[in-house]
């Protein structure tokens, strides 16, 4: 009889990129992953952003944004409504006068 089977082991260690670690079943000894139940975005329901590659970072810089200064869509509406608001200004102050 051929011994194919591979040794199944019964408490494989898992160990996230966040630090949470737990045991499974596995045929290999340790497993680590970079997201687990504690920290998937399913799971927390916050948003996170793998970049293992610094890809929205590189982004960021090359449209001239810092990291973490990323507007949400209503700052951009109030901001362009504070806009309009100033021009609509400028353009009835000289009928006052
Ligand atoms: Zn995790």
């Amino acid at each position: 009889m051929k011994n194919i089977h591979p040794q199944y082991n019964v408490k494989a260690a898992v160990k996230c990129a966040c630090g949470n670690t737990f045991e499974t079943g596995s045929t290999s000894e340790a497993i680590s992953t970079e997201l687990c139940n504690k920290c998937h975005p399913f799971y927390t329901g916050t948003q996170k952003i793998l970049d293992s590659a610094r890809r929205v970072e590189k982004f960021q810089t090359r449209i001239g944004k810092k990291a973490g200064e990323v507007r949400s869509k209503k700052d951009k509406e109030a901001k362009r409504r504070a806009e309009r608001e100033e021009k609509k200004k400028a353009k009835m102050e000289p009928e006052k006068k």
